[in-house]
């Protein structure tokens, strides 16, 4: 029988739950057993499909083509396996499944309410993790113990331990010992009463993650222990770690996973680490400098393109560079161009999108990779806006457009997919999940993957469109792979550049620190050989004048970039865009 262990959280949001839970996650895995890991989100959207990035982060997609938490992405990079849509439930799509029961009539007349119809619904999704090829599940609730919405979540987990048995339960929280500056001190009072809030939930932790900036030291451990009743070899220090693939090796040295074994039952076993302490040595000695630009419309928030700076982050190490994001607010078109702007970048990333504002800007920097031979990777929108642009700019065709931006654009290159028309309902309803390709034998891409067969995720409705495939293939742009029966273009191309290439899915999803995507690793090669070959040209003296006035602050394990200053102006942090809803009328945005 599976065991359990779930991960809540106390004092404030953004501790690095998710990260503690995937940190684990490797822990265990690293020891031989076989770990799945799922979030169980306490909001009200069925999935955080429909939801703004700004509100949210980056919607995280799975093979089966669910739209889920950005967590899942971590815990897929930290347990290198697939997981699928059940790992991530929310109230409402709880409340969904319980409401069509109800109106079934499968609750034969009961009077249906929280306990214990929704509980029973969210152990149900708990239990439907537990498989017979899974040893553990780590459960990871979101939100913070004091939350009023997530009171039936923190129920149902109390509930399991006298459902599988006391031993077989773990409670892990993660708590904040925030420090002051003026009376130089940590305190432990917010966790002693974060932990009194669970307490009165009927849930005593087993063991309690501290984050804080330095490491906790003896007596406030010995405090923590006595004041919140768990062993103190169970009061785990988790500072700030200056890269997030050192987690789970700090977590071991605290002895995290020992803790957790001994509360589980668990037979002691070694831990092999060997490939994780390779990553984080790989991060480390890194360090010859790379300057990427995203080009973008959620830059003041480095979540809401999560996967892609992993993977870039992952890819870098892997190629022995550092990089430095820049990030470029893309409705700043204007801006973008401005002598400069652009000029200091060794390769641009061009990421997924939805609705008309900022797409110029992407146009723009796309035209600018391609006319100074500057590596660019486009991504889903990124595929999109370089086909735009190249339509315009190359092949002459005025005011190309993509209909999801311009409806009455004469030289729709891009349009919806024939599948997707009369579709209303925004949820789910997407081309989602993985999808075959066929690359061009010889080309760019067939090369960067080291396959002619391909499978990658993909979130859109829009698509190349096919009627004017022929101008682009009497082009010196390949359409490089498409889908198995030859219709749907997934990756282009230029043949007489050094890198510009894009494509319909988000290899960014697949990337893993031990295994970087092929098309990131492709780019950042060529971004590296760019930076190479100019820093032979440019004198010393002046290099240093041209850097970019760009920071890659990394704090417990979030990479965030300096903001363009057009992103700080605060009222472009109000996003009233249509979020992955991106047929919504054109006006808005
Ligand atoms: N808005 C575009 C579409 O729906 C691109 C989507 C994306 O970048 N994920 O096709």
């Amino acid at each position: 029988m599976a065991k359990h262990i779930f991960v809540t959280g106390g004092v404030v949001s953004g501790l690095g739950k998710g990260l503690t839970a995937s940190s684990l996650g490797t822990l265990l895995k690293a020891r031989g057993l076989r770990v799945t890991l799922q979030k169980l989100d306490p909001y009200i959207n069925v999935d955080p499909g429909t939801m703004n990035p700004f509100e949210h982060g980056e919607v995280f997609v799975t093979e089966d083509g669910g739209e889920t938490d950005l967590d899942l992405g971590h815990y897929e990079r930290f347990i290198d396996e697939f997981l699928t849509r059940n790992s991530n439930a929310t109230t409402g799509s709880i409340y969904q499944e319980v409401l069509a029961k109800e109106r079934r009539g499968d609750y034969l007349g009961k009077t249906v309410q929280v306990i214990p119809h929704i509980t029973d619904e969210i152990k149900r999704r708990i239990f439907a993790l537990a498989t017979d090829d899974v040893d553990v599940v780590i459960t990871e609730v979101g939100g913070t113990v004091g939350d009023i919405e997530i009171l039936p979540f923190l129920e149902a987990i109390r509930q399991m331990r006298l459902d599988v048995g006391r031993a077989n339960v773990c409670y892990v929280h993660v708590t904040l010992v925030p420090y002051i500056s003026p009376s130089r001190e940590l305190k432990t009072k917010p966790t002693q009463h974060s932990v009194t809030e669970l307490r009165s939930r009927g849930i005593t932790p087993d063991v309690i993650v501290c984050r804080s900036e330095g490491e906790l030291e003896a007596d406030l451990r010995l405090k923590i222990s006595s004041m919140c009743d768990v062993e103190l070899n169970a009061v785990i220090s988790a500072a700030d770690a200056s890269s997030l693939y050192e987690l789970p090796l700090i977590m071991h040295d605290e002895g995290l996973d020992t803790v957790v074994g001994q509360v589980l039952g668990l037979e002691q076993a070694e831990v092999d680490l060997t490939e994780w302490e390779a990553v984080v040595s790989h991060v480390a000695s890194a360090t010859a400098p790379l300057r990427i630009g995203i080009v973008g419309k959620y830059v003041s928030l480095a979540d809401a393109y999560l996967s892609v700076v992993e993977a870039l982050n992952h890819a870098s190490a892997a190629a022995g560079v550092k990089p430095t994001i820049d990030w470029i607010q893309a409705e700043d078109a204007e801006g973008l161009l401005a002598e400069g702007r652009l000029h200091d970048l060794d390769g641009i990333v061009i990421p997924g999108g939805f609705g008309p504002r900022g797409v110029e800007g992407k146009i723009a920097a796309a035209n600018w990779a391609r006319e100074h031979g500057v590596p660019c990777l486009g991504l889903c929108l990124g595929m999109q806006v370089m086909t735009i642009e190249y339509a315009r700019n190359a092949l002459g065709l005025e005011r190309a457009n993509s209909s999801e931006f311009d409806r009455s654009t004469p030289h729709p290159v891009i349009d919806i997919m024939e599948t997707q028309r009369g579709v209303t309902d925004k949820g789910g309803t997407m081309r989602l999940g993985a999808y075959i390709a066929r690359l061009k034998p010889g080309s760019q891409v067939a090369e960067a993957y080291g396959a002619e067969v391909v499978s990658e995720r993909h979130r859109h409705r829009f698509e190349f469109n096919p009627r004017y495939r022929g101008r682009f293939d009497a082009s010196a742009l390949s359409c490089s792979g498409t889908s198995p029966d030859g219709r749907l273009v997934e990756f282009i191309e230029l043949e007489d550049h050094p890198f510009w290439v894009a494509t319909q899915g988000h290899p960014e999803f697949k990337s893993r620190p031990t295994r970087p995507a092929p098309l990131f690793a492709a780019f950042v090669a060529a971004a590296a050989a760019r930076t190479a070959a100019t820093r032979v040209e440019v004198p010393q003296g002046e290099a240093a004048s041209s850097e970019p006035q760009v920071s890659d602050e990394t704090t417990a394990g979030r990479v965030r970039g300096r903001r363009s200053s057009q992103a700080e102006r605060p009222d472009v942090a109000v996003d009233r865009d249509p979020v992955g809803v991106g047929d919504g009328p054109v006006s808005r945005g």
